[in-house]
């Protein structure tokens, strides 16, 4: 029987590493719900939705939800997940640091947060889905059957990211990556709506310590049980 397995947690703490090799080797259907948080932020950008003071035009944001549209594909060649918005492929653009410095108050806004639930919980009525991000085992499915909270030292985590741009050819400071993973998480954990918390039947995994190769044992592991 399918299961829903729902992987929350800190900012750039592997979740998406992890989440998309238990669902390649399990078969299941792997979302990244942090992609469309991502991919509304862009459509911002692109729109001049944002004040210059970094806030946001949110009427205009609210007027233009219902005209964001948010899709994925596998990429036929690699197997990835490629996120769309509106037709294009955005895979590329929504990982900048210009996109990661924006995004957390776009996912503060509780109007934006239903829209992309809504259409989260209807990607998981098919079940046998793997998805990750900040609210998937509290609000998208508080049901889900395994539920995981992953968290690593902020350090380690903005090594990491860096590490990550790096190899994309992306210029940033580790002392900008840093601050952008702990500003996020910050804003994530204080917003009134769905703020980032573990689920109280979540299963805690700090992988600070931890290889990919560990990490993805562990949580085959976790689903077996
Ligand atoms: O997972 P990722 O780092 O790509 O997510 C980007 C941002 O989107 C997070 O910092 C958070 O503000 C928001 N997010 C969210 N709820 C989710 C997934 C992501 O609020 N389920």
């Amino acid at each position: 029987k399918k299961i829903i397995i729902a992987i929350d947690g800190f900012s750039s703490c592997g979740k998406s590493t992890m989440a998309k090799d238990l669902a390649k080797e399990i078969g299941y259907i792997y979302i990244d719900s942090g992609a469309m948080y991502r991919a509304v932020t862009l459509y911002c950008l692109e729109n001049r939705l944002f004040n210059a003071d970094g806030s946001i035009q949110e009427e205009a944001l609210r007027q233009q939800m219902g005209q964001i549209q948010i899709s994925f594909q596998l990429n036929p060649e690699t197997q990835r997940p490629m996120t769309f918005l509106n037709g294009k492929n955005v895979e590329e653009r929504i990982r900048t640091m210009e996109v990661s410095s924006h995004v957390s108050p776009v996912a503060a806004l509780g109007f934006v947060r239903e829209a992309l639930v809504r259409q989260q919980q209807e990607m998981g009525k098919e079940k046998g889905i793997v998805m990750d991000g900040r609210d998937i085992g509290t609000a998208v499915f508080p049901d889900a059957e395994l539920k995981i909270f992953v968290t690593a030292s902020a350090q380690i985590r903005a090594q990491r990211r860096y590490e990550e741009l790096k190899a994309k050819g992306q210029e940033a400071s580790f002392d900008e990556i840093l601050h952008n993973v702990e500003e996020r998480d910050r804003i994530d954990q204080n917003r009134t709506v769905s703020p980032l918390r573990k689920a109280d039947d979540a299963i805690l995994l700090d992988n600070s310590e931890m290889t990919i190769p560990e990490q993805k044992e562990w949580l085959k592991e976790q689903f077996e049980k």
